[in-house]
């Protein structure tokens, strides 16, 4: 399954905000697919079509989709040379697929700060600069290599060193590799490489529990906020404190502790939709009697492979998927009325399947 690394400096709220997320979590059950390790973390994605094609169904059970949060504590200044457990912890990081970077942009005098003072964009910079460090170093020897390999001036690796080449500029400018534009082509050239500064980001601003309602007020936020519009990333305000405390309420305690504190759904709700986004994730559907279900896929995916998602029968034995889309679906109000209306496609097996498609698919067994 995909997974998106927590990451941060120390004393920011990662663990309380990675307690949250388990005690929140998902049955695992439903989700055999999925890792089991205390580090990680197993989500639910909250999604109103679901909902919506329950009321409509009305199934005897509903799964949402799920996808992974894996906590990398203990990355510090100084872990691309070795500094704490830093090795570890950026083998850790290259393992995920997304990264949410937590920080601090609560005030506590009875929390040390390990700079000192809050400042959220010099704990980011402190952060990527590892990242960045690491990398450099992953290029710097690949191109080595690359350059050995190179007798008689093999054209694929010739272009390989040159978009290494750029990379390193970039990085060596104090800037993460995803803000380097790469064409498709490109990126397949480096992406064995899996830079952790060419993973999508988002940031997570950890406000106080007084500013959980409303902490576009904290002045950090607005500081998180500017920095990351420069790299086109993307900001989760979030109370971690606050969302743990949310985590061990369920159904009307939890709504009604939300309504005391002014907000209208939990900040972790906000993130875990923001994480899948970032994940560059789409949505189908199935809709029987029996069980109402969200699937993930990768953008791109097509028909039997979509269907291999459910079932490895599913793929081998891919006849045809008939499908209607959830906005269609949503606005006819019942399959009855899809098919008066001629809105239920039958695709075959080049078909791309589309974020919010309802799918049902013929196979043989
Ligand atoms: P980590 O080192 O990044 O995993 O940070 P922790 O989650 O362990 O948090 C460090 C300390 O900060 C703990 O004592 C938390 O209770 C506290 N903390 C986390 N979030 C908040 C917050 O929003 N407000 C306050 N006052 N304290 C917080």
């Amino acid at each position: 399954p995909l997974s998106c690394g927590i990451v941060g400096l120390p004393n920011v709220g990662k663990s309380t905000l990675f307690n949250a997320i388990t005690q929140a979590g998902a049955e695992s059950a439903n989700y055999p697919f999925c890792t089991i390790d205390p580090n990680v973390g197993v989500v639910e994605v909250p999604d109103e079509r679901l909902n919506k094609l329950v009321e409509l169904v009305v199934p005897k059970s509903i799964v949402p989709t799920a996808f992974e949060f894996v906590d990398i504590a203990g990355l510090v200044a100084g872990a691309s040379k070795g500094e704490g457990l830093g090795n570890k912890f950026l083998a850790h990081i290259r393992e995920v697929d997304a990264i949410v970077h937590v920080v601090r942009c609560f005030q506590d005098e009875n929390i040390t700060h390990v700079a000192g003072k809050v400042n959220p964009i010099s704990d980011i910079e402190t952060i990527n600069l590892e990242l960045i460090l690491a990398d450099i170093d992953s290029v710097e020897k690949k191109i080595d290599r690359s350059r050995k390999n190179m007798k008689g001036g093999d054209k694929k690796v010739a272009q390989e060193v040159e978009v290494l080449e750029r990379i390193k500029d970039v990085l060596y400018a104090d800037k993460p590799a995803r803000s380097l534009e790469l064409t498709d082509d490109e990126q397949l050239l480096v992406r064995d490489l899996h830079l952790l500064t060419m993973k999508p980001v988002l940031y997570a601003a950890n406000v106080s529990e007084e500013e959980a309602a409303n902490s576009e007020d904290n002045e950090y936020v607005q500081m998180v906020r500017q920095f990351a519009a420069e790299e086109g990333a993307e900001v989760v305000p979030i109370s971690a404190k606050v969302e743990s405390e949310i985590a061990e309420l369920d159904g009307e305690d939890k709504q009604m502790f939300l309504e005391e504190l002014g907000m209208q759904e939990s900040g972790l709700n906000r993130l875990i939709r923001a994480a899948y986004k970032l994940l560059g994730l789409y949505t189908y559907f199935t809709a029987g009697v029996q069980e109402v279900r969200a699937w993930t896929i990768v953008k791109g995916t097509k028909a039997p492979q979509a269907a291999g998602v459910i079932h490895t029968d599913f793929e081998r034995g891919f006849i045809r998927a008939e499908i209607v889309s959830y906005d269609d679906l949503a606005a006819a109000g019942s399959m009855a009325i899809v098919r008066e209306r001629g809105q239920l496609r039958l695709e075959g097996k080049e078909y791309v399947v589309q974020d919010g498609d309802v799918i049902h698919f013929r196979f043989n067994v």
